[in-house]
């Protein structure tokens, strides 16, 4: 279900009607500002949503592109958000796609699984394990690498790691290990330690250090915080939570656009986990409190 009510109750959303995609004097009304903007045809999904740093160059771009024509054939409006800042245009675009699943955004399509690759620890072996949506309670556990859109590209990933890393395929039991050890052994792939030529505890500190760039960071602070941008004296405060975006308090509404669908979701996490990690955006520790509330976007005092 489409839920049109969410944009309708979003603040600062401006309409620009597409008269004619030949005259660009048009196109120069829209604001040379960070925010999202949305492509909508005559039908009720919208046909393209992004985000930019300057809404109106990126519109242009999208009018320009030769690959793009089919789909500004069929515009008749432009919408866009003004934002405060980037990290807000990012924020809104990711969520925004997921509600309104646009004809023509295929990036950021809503994954239907959700894997990790786990290391389990039996008796101070490790083994990774791919677990899927269902057991994950990603961000606030330990010990997880690397989110994957299915079981199939989660083990892809870990057989290039250990051909990369010489690590055992049978200890991580992607081969099965014969007498003679896993078929890495002869190859001289494998170190060993299927056979106990190498300290198993060696063996699974390479695995560790193999993995260490698609480690998932457990959320850092004790509750929500406030990432706070500002432009000149506007400021947009964006609740975050466990990785999670909340919604946004925007100064010049005086109001908070709380989004209702807080399940862990794959792109808001790579939006927020390096500039957070990283300290290099504006964090504020905040006590936002979330209510259960229906479909869509909700505007509260
Ligand atoms: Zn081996």
């Amino acid at each position: 279900m489409v839920d049109q009510s969410c944009l309708e109750k979003l603040k600062c959303v401006k309409k620009f009607m597409i008269k004619n995609f030949a005259d660009l004097s048009d196109i120069n009304t829209l604001p040379q500002k960070s925010g999202i903007y949305i492509f909508w045809g005559e039908g009720a999904l919208p046909l393209y949503i992004g985000k930019s740093v300057n809404i109106r160059s990126r519109v242009m771009s999208h009018m320009r592109a030769a690959d793009e024509a089919k789909m500004i054939a069929q515009s008749r409006r432009v919408e866009y958000v003004e934002t405060a800042g980037e990290m807000g245009a990012l924020l809104l675009e990711a969520w925004l796609i997921k509600q309104q699943s646009p004809l023509y955004n295929i990036r950021l399509r809503r994954l239907r699984s959700l894997c990790t690759i786990k290391l389990i620890n039996t008796l101070g072996a490790l083994t990774p394990k791919v677990i899927t949506r269902q057991d994950l309670e990603v961000g606030q556990e330990e010990g997880m690498y690397g989110l994957f859109g299915s079981t199939h590209s989660a083990l892809k990933k870990l057989r290039e790691l250990a051909s990369q890393h010489n690590l055992c395929m049978g200890l991580l039991g992607l081969e099965k290990i014969s007498k003679r050890g896993c078929f890495g052994v002869q190859l001289r792939n494998c170190q060993g330690a299927c056979v106990g030529l190498e300290d198993r505890v060696v063996h699974d500190q390479r695995l560790q250090q193999a993995l260490i760039d698609l480690k998932i960071h457990v959320w850092p602070f004790e509750g929500s915080i406030h990432v706070v941008e500002q432009e000149g004296n506007w400021v947009q405060r964006h609740h975050i939570n466990n990785w999670r975006y909340l919604g946004t308090w925007c100064s010049k509404s005086n109001q908070t656009s709380t989004v209702d669908h807080h399940q862990f979701d794959l792109d808001t996490y790579k939006i927020l986990v390096k500039p957070i990690m990283l300290g290099s955006v504006n964090i504020e520790p905040a006590n936002f409190n979330v209510q259960a509330q229906g479909e869509g976007l909700i505007v509260s005092e």
